[in-house]
């Protein structure tokens, strides 16, 4: 590819570095926050992009300016040879983070492969420390292999190795004292999301939404006040905090509260191939068609760079730009 300028920049002037990468939208949990619980089926496989197209696109994305990739999905883990995808992508020019985030079912079993292929950072998402809570919330009975798999991750040095717990009023709220308690006996970020509306048919319901803000308060009344740590690389749109003592810290990413887009610097690409510009927007860009139809390197590049134009400037314009969020977060990545 010709040497053109290595930034990738949207109408607002926001650097997109950061692509969230979609392997698959299937899962082998069904959390009710997160994936339709009736009426729901999985895309047919060869309507998913092969791992020869998701290499395609993150080359030339690097080649202009994305940095980092993660991993997600669905579960990133049960796609077939992930590590394969995990391994060549670390072998990427420029692309200077690869991560993954996962329910950690497989983590146990992948976390020597992922160590292998380079990743380091790794995010493990655990909404309960209770085993029956833990089942209510996934429907599957599997914590104690999600907690090996957590014990697996801290074994083998991944770092960071971040928590990621979705707080929901009356379901799991009276956890946030354990959960933030993690951090203090292990090296990890316990990083508490609030519950976001994004699909249609899941648990969301206004009056299940509890702020960051309260979260924090929750944990300053159970440890004392909590010490804000200067802004990491690998934050994100998380404010990250420690307690005294504490091995690991804690972060709260407050997406509805402490809107963050006017930092944006994400894309995100589902696992059929379409160019999600905001979290919040079904506006996507099909990106499997244009590769399908035979666009090489620079054209590509060209068709990102256009595409990017189209991101939305932020959630202060859900009505004035129709945003709207039909997708099921399992099939957009988080
Ligand atoms: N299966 C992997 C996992 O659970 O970590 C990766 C995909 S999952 C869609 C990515 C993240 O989105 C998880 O941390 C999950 O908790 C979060 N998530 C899903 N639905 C959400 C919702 N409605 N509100 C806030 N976070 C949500
Ligand atoms: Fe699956 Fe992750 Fe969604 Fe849970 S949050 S249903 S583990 S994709």
């Amino acid at each position: 590819m010709k040497k053109g300028k290595n930034i990738l920049v949207d109408r607002y002037g926001r650097r997109l570095t950061y692509l969230r990468l979609s392997v698959t939208d299937r899962c082998n949990l069904r959390c009710q926050y997160c994936m339709p619980q009736i009426n729901f089926s999985w895309l047919p496989h060869d309507s998913i992009l092969t791992y020869e197209e998701i290499l395609k696109i993150c080359r030339t994305l690097t080649a202009i300016g994305v940095t980092k990739v993660r991993l997600t999905g669905g579960e990133p883990l049960v796609r077939r040879d992930l590590i394969s995808l995990a391994e060549k992508l670390t072998e990427i020019d420029g692309l200077e983070e690869i991560c993954i985030t996962t329910n950690g079912v497989l983590l146990e079993e992948y976390a020597d492969g992922l160590f292998k292929a380079g990743i380091r950072h790794i995010n493990i998402s655990l909404d309960s420390m209770n085993p029956e809570r833990f089942a209510y919330i996934t429907g599957f009975d599997l914590f104690e292999q999600v907690w090996r798999g957590i014990e697996k991750a801290l074994e083998k040095g991944f770092s960071p190795i971040k928590i990621n717990s979705v707080i929901m009023k009356g379901i799991n709220d009276n956890e946030i004292t354990a959960l933030a308690g993690l951090s203090l006996k292990y090296p990890v970020q316990v990083r508490f999301i609030e519950f976001m509306p994004v699909g249609h048919d899941i648990f969301w319901n206004p009056a299940r939404f509890v702020s960051c803000d309260k979260i924090r308060n929750q944990v300053e009344d159970a440890f004392g006040k909590l010490r804000p740590l200067p802004k990491s690389q690998s934050a994100g749109p998380a404010s990250e905090y420690v307690m005294d003592n504490a091995l690991g810290s804690v972060g709260f990413i407050g997406a509805l509260s402490h809107r963050f887009c006017e930092s944006c610097n994400r894309l995100r690409l589902t696992a059929e191939g379409r160019l999600r510009l905001c979290l919040f927007s079904d506006k996507e860009v099909d990106v499997k068609k244009a590769l399908r139809q035979g666009l090489d390197t620079e054209e590509l590049a060209l068709f990102f760079r256009q595409a990017v134009l189209k991101k939305p400037k932020g959630l202060e314009f859900l009505d004035k730009e129709k945003l709207s969020c039909t997708r099921s977060m399992s099939s957009i990545g988080g």
